[in-house]
C-alpha cells in the first residue's frame, strides 16, 4: 500500500499513542503494521490489560475488540467511560460482528466509530486519522484555555483547578502542601513610568524567572491576576517553600529591570507570601488561601521585596 507519511496528519500533531486491543495477535499484527510508522503502538491481547494499558499510557485511540476471553471489549469501554481519567479516551470497536444492533449498542456504550472485520486498510486508516486529529486539536484547545496568553505560564482557570486536585491528593496522602502569593511591588508605579508595553515585558520577564525556579513536574506557577502570580507545591513543607519563594525574589532582583520609581534599589523587585498546611477534615482550602494572602498582605507592610510566611 502507498504510504503517505508526511502528511497522514496535520503538522500541528504530535506523534499519537495507539492502543490496540485484540485477543487474536494476527490481528493486532496488521494494526501495527498499518499505523507504526505514524503512531506509538501499544497492545493488549485480553480487556484486563487494556485497561492498566489506558490508565498508565493515557493513548489518543484504543482500537478495540469486542469478543474477548473474560472482560470483553464493551466491558473494557463501560469501565474506561467511568473513570474520569480515561473518559476523554476515544474508543473504535473493531469486531467480525455486522449486526446493526451491535453497532448501535457499542456506540451507546460512548464509542465514537464502528469497524467490521476482516480489516480494510483504507477504512482503518481514513477513520483512525478522522478520530486522531479531533482528539488532538481537542487536547490542544483544552491545553491553550489554561495558559495565560501574555506570559506562557498557567492561568487563573488552571490554578484553580489544579489546587483543589493537590488539596485531594494530600489529603489522602497526609502530605503537605504549600502556597506562595507573588506580588510585584510598585507595578502601578511602573507602567506610569514606562509604558503598558514595557509593563506586559516586565510580567513576562517575571513569570520566565519564577517558573525557572521550581523544578519539580508538578509544582505550578500561574498567573493569578493583574501583577499577582501564585505558585503551587505539593509534598512541600515550609522550609521547602521558603528555600524556593526566596530564589525567586532573589533571580528577579537579578533580572535588573530598570524601575526608577521603585524605593527598592530601583529594579523590579516582588513580595512575597508563603502558607503551608497539611490538609485535614478541620481545615479549609479558603484558610491556605487566606493564609498565604496575608502573608503577602505582611510582606508588603514590611517593605516589600521580601519573604513572609
Ligand atoms: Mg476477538
Amino acid at each position: 500500500m502507498e504510504k503517505n507519511t508526511e502528511n497522514w496528519l496535520p503538522d500541528f500533531c504530535s506523534r499519537p499513542k495507539i492502543l490496540v486491543v485484540d485477543d487474536q495477535p494476527a490481528n493486532i499484527r496488521v494494526l501495527h503494521e498499518l499505523f507504526r510508522h505514524d503512531c506509538d503502538i501499544f497492545m493488549a491481547t485480553n480487556g484486563e490489560q487494556a485497561i492498566t494499558v489506558c490508565q498508565s499510557q493515557l493513548p489518543d485511540l484504543v482500537l478495540l475488540d469486542v469478543v474477548m476471553e473474560g472482560v470483553d471489549g464493551h466491558e473494557v469501554c463501560r469501565r474506561l467511560k467511568s473513570d474520569l481519567a480515561t473518559q476523554g479516551i476515544p474508543i473504535i470497536f473493531i469486531t467480525a460482528q455486522h449486526h446493526e444492533s451491535e453497532e448501535v449498542f457499542g456506540l451507546e456504550l460512548g464509542a465514537v466509530d464502528f469497524i467490521s472485520k476482516p480489516i480494510n486498510p483504507i477504512i482503518v486508516k481514513a477513520r483512525v486519522r478522522t478520530h486522531l486529529v479531533l482528539k488532538l486539536q481537542n487536547d490542544q484547545l483544552r491545553s491553550m484555555a489554561l495558559i495565560d496568553g501574555l506570559t506562557g505560564v498557567a492561568n487563573r482557570r488552571k490554578f484553580d483547578e489544579k489546587i483543589i486536585a493537590d488539596w485531594r491528593q494530600c489529603l489522602r496522602d497526609k502530605n503537605s502542601l504549600s502556597l506562595i502569593f507573588i506580588d510585584v511591588d510598585y507595578f502601578k508605579r511602573y507602567n506610569d513610568k514606562y509604558g503598558h508595553q514595557a509593563g506586559d515585558e516586565c510580567l513576562k520577564s517575571i513569570a520566565l524567572t519564577l517558573a525557572k525556579c521550581v523544578r519539580r513536574p508538578y509544582d505550578l506557577v500561574a498567573r493569578y491576576g493583574g501583577e499577582e502570580f501564585a505558585c503551587i507545591l505539593p509534598s512541600t513543607g515550609i522550609s521547602g517553600a521558603i528555600e524556593i519563594a526566596e530564589r525567586m525574589k532573589q533571580c528577579v532582583r537579578e533580572l535588573n529591570i530598570e524601575h526608577s520609581e521603585s524605593d527598592l534599589g530601583q529594579v523590579v523587585t516582588i513580595s512575597l507570601g508563603v502558607a503551608t498546611v497539611i490538609p485535614s477534615v478541620d481545615f479549609k482550602l479558603q484558610d491556605l488561601l487566606g493564609s498565604a494572602d496575608k502573608q503577602l498582605y505582611k510582606s508588603k507592610q514590611a517593605g516589600r521585596n521580601c519573604v513572609s510566611f
